[in-house]
């Protein structure tokens, strides 16, 4: 058994990027500046979209995206169920109905067909999630939409490629760099798109609802002359953040290339344990995976998945869960009824899955202690 306990990730935050915080600290504009623009037009160069925004959490800009797009009651957003919770409560806060796309059972990700068969005469906004990594079908899910918005929840998808281009390219799309994101700023987030009206909305509604005139522009904004156009948010990012996600975004290469190697290992050593089953890749397009998570499905008669992670911890093996299905927690099963069964792939994953350790600075021995230890608590019990 290991001796240290190794944890399912960790940031690499290396010299480099600690020197670029320090001197972001040193230079008298801590908030709000120069870094968050070099950071703004770093990340639109990297996916290759005209516009970038950075915010303070993707959370954030889900709120704002749905404020900007005018969603509210009566309206229905279409997003999976087997998501991180915040788009789902945002959809709710803003007064819409959040409408669950059930996932494919192999590969987790939502389809062309069950985004269609959500879609309404209701319907505003369709937001599918590139889970682990792995881009789903936009071509498809572009085509069943219309003219109904696509808006990309990209939060594990940096360094991900649907077909030849990096995702969210020609679209919008909504980026997170929390602490386990491929790249962090700590707390943080970033809208891409190409659609200038809408981008000029978010940038309003990030700020205070401060309106830029063709005068303020010129002088780059929130000059004197700023006034609020429609009361607004405070989802900026500090120059701190920026700087640090300046100098992460510069080896997002590196960091994907390492992700994708631990994964790979992964892979090959799992091939031949029957209980555990690592996701499907999508076979009928193009992709490069950016690897955010490696997610198995527990699917053992001996034991369920939380006494899995129960025992991988004994082992000096941690783990996460990403995640348990939002229509089936609390406040969605009492609110709007759902019950078991109503999104069966969703549920048959949300109560197997878990995700096994990787980060960058994970080693090929670690992955090796991961599956010797799954392999001792599948035989032991
Ligand atoms: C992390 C995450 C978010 C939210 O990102 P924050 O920056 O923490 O607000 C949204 N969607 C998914 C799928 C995520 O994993």
């Amino acid at each position: 058994m290991r001796s240290d306990f190794l944890p399912f990730t960790k940031p690499l935050i290396t010299d480099e990027d600690i020197n670029a915080v320090v001197d972001v600290l040193k230079s008298g504009w801590i908030t709000n500046g120069p870094k968050n623009a070099e950071f703004e037009e770093s990340l639109a160069a990297y996916t290759g979209n005209k516009y970038a925004v950075s915010l303070s959490s993707a959370t954030g800009g889900m709120h704002i995206l749905l404020k900007a797009l005018k969603i509210g009651p009566g309206d229905e957003v279409i997003t999976p169920s087997l998501t991180w919770v915040s788009t789902v409560n945002m959809i709710v806060l803003s007064g819409a109905t959040p409408v669950f796309a059930d996932i494919d059972r192999d590969t987790m990700l939502v389809t062309p067909e069950s985004i269609k068969s959500c879609i309404t005469s209701r319907t505003k906004l369709i937001i599918p999630v590139h889970y682990t990594g792995v881009p789903v079908d936009l071509d498809g899910i572009k085509a069943v939409a219309g003219n109904i918005p696509v808006v990309e929840d990209a939060a594990h998808a940096l360094g991900a490629f649907y077909k030849e281009h990096h995702v969210g390219h020609g679209g919008t799309a909504i980026y997170s760099f929390h602490a386990i994101k491929n790249i962090t700023t700590a707390e943080g987030g970033m809208f891409v798109s190409d659609d200038a009206k809408l981008t000029a909305a978010i940038k309003q509604w990030k700020f205070h609802g401060l309106g830029v005139d063709a005068f303020d522009r010129q002088n780059k904004g929130r000059s004197p002359q700023a006034e609020v156009f429609e009361p607004g948010f405070k989802y900026n990012l500090t120059d701190i953040a920026a700087a640090l996600g300046c100098s992460q975004l510069s080896r997002i290469d590196e960091i994907n290339q390492r992700r994708t190697k631990l994964a790979m290992a992964y892979r090959e050593q799992l091939a031949d344990i029957e209980e555990i089953l690592p996701l499907q890749l999508p076979q009928h397009y193009d992709f490069k995976h950016a690897w955010h998570l490696f997610v198995v499905r527990v699917d053992s008669p001996k034991m369920g998945r939380d006494r899995f992670m129960e025992k991988l911890k004994e082992q000096n093996i941690g783990t996460g869960l990403h995640f348990r299905a939002v229509h089936l927690q609390k406040y969605y099963r009492e609110t709007m009824g759902f019950t078991p069964g109503s999104l069966p792939d969703t549920e048959w994953n949300s109560d197997r899955i878990c995700s096994l350790p990787l980060f960058p600075a994970m080693t090929v021995k670690d992955v090796y202690d991961v599956i010797n230890a799954i392999k001792k608590v599948l035989v032991n019990g």
